[in-house]
């Protein structure tokens, strides 16, 4: 009796001192429970996939490329500033080409070819800045336009399915001086030129407001909800949850409508805090108020949704 006594306080004590450990954080408890191995949204591979550490998005080289801009300085559309970046942004994208665009302005378009030849997804930025007196756009848009042209590097031909075209808008912003009112038909004028060529294209994303420090991104009311699901199941997958938040904000025309009214279902990532800040449009949009880090949130997010894609 008292043998089997000492067994049995032996046996809780063990247990309590599991339960213990297991609380305490110490053992990956979903893994022991064998979750990521149920039927369901994922197969073991991707469980194990998901929690690895992403690396994909060089944010340096991504911050190089919106330093590079800023340099520069203002780069309003049709300025020899704009043309002369245009030129390197065509020479360092792969099979980087002009796209005409009335008032001589050029779209700069590249591509990474997929395994899928019939397949094709679009990733946008506007490359031209607002036209305002020392105005050099870090973040509207020299941060998307950097995002891109670290893609465009970092993506391998052959390794997506579908085929990624890179299309780096000029003219986004209306003349200085246009109402409000006039946006939709004074802007938007690299994509309006861009987006009937790519009517076929399964998906477009737009990088707008991706450097700016404290990043969060809601959807806009415009964008596809099915994508922006996927966009946000891609950022969680890659530690960046928390930039895209649960919300819906309101609608923002951007150089995703041209693609939307072509039928493509299209995305927004524009943060609407930095919208609605006292930086935007104004010379306080500088290298002060962007980090690499939110380069890398979106780059990171983006490409993890392009390889589901
Ligand atoms: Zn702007």
């Amino acid at each position: 009796m008292r043998l089997l006594t000492v067994v049995l306080l032996v046996q809780v004590a063990i247990g309590i001192g599991l339960v213990a450990v297991v609380l305490s954080g110490d053992v990956p408890l979903v893994g022991n429970l064998g979750i990521g191995e149920s039927a369901g949204s994922g197969t073991p591979v991707e469980a194990a996939v998901a929690r690895a550490p992403v690396d994909r998005f060089d944010e340096a080289r991504a911050f190089g490329w919106l330093r590079r801009q800023v340099d520069i300085g203002p780069r309003p559309a049709g300025s020899p500033e704009s043309r002369r970046l245009a030129r390197l942004l065509r020479a360092r994208l792969p099979g980087g080409r002009f796209q005409a665009v009335p008032g001589r302005l050029r779209n700069v378009i590249g591509l990474v070819p997929g395994r899928d030849p019939a397949r094709t997804v679009v990733v946008g930025a506007h490359y031209d800045t607002k036209d305002e007196p020392g105005f050099v756009g870090a973040n509207d848009a020299a941060s998307g336009t950097a995002v891109v042209m670290e893609l465009a590097r970092a993506i391998r031909p052959r390794t997506l399915g579908p085929t990624v075209v890179f299309i780096l808008f000029d003219g986004e912003e209306s003349p200085r001086g246009t109402a409000d009112e006039d946006f939709e038909m004074a802007g938007l004028r690299g994509s309006r030129i861009a987006a009937p060529a790519y009517r076929n294209a399964e998906a477009m994303v737009l990088l707008d407001f991706v450097g700016n420090r404290n990043l969060s991104i809601p959807r806009e009311r415009n964008s596809d909800p099915a994508l922006w699901y996927r966009l946000r199941q891609a950022a969680g997958r890659v530690g960046a949850g928390r930039v895209f938040p649960r919300r819906v904000d309101a609608p923002i025309a951007d150089d995703h409508l041209p693609f939307i009214r072509a039928g493509v279902p299209s995305i927004d990532l524009i943060d609407t805090n930095f919208l609605r800040g006292p930086c935007w449009h104004r010379p306080c949009d500088d290298l002060r108020g962007v980090s690499a880090q939110s380069l890398d949130l979106s780059g990171e997010t983006v490409f993890e949704l392009l390889r589901t894609l």
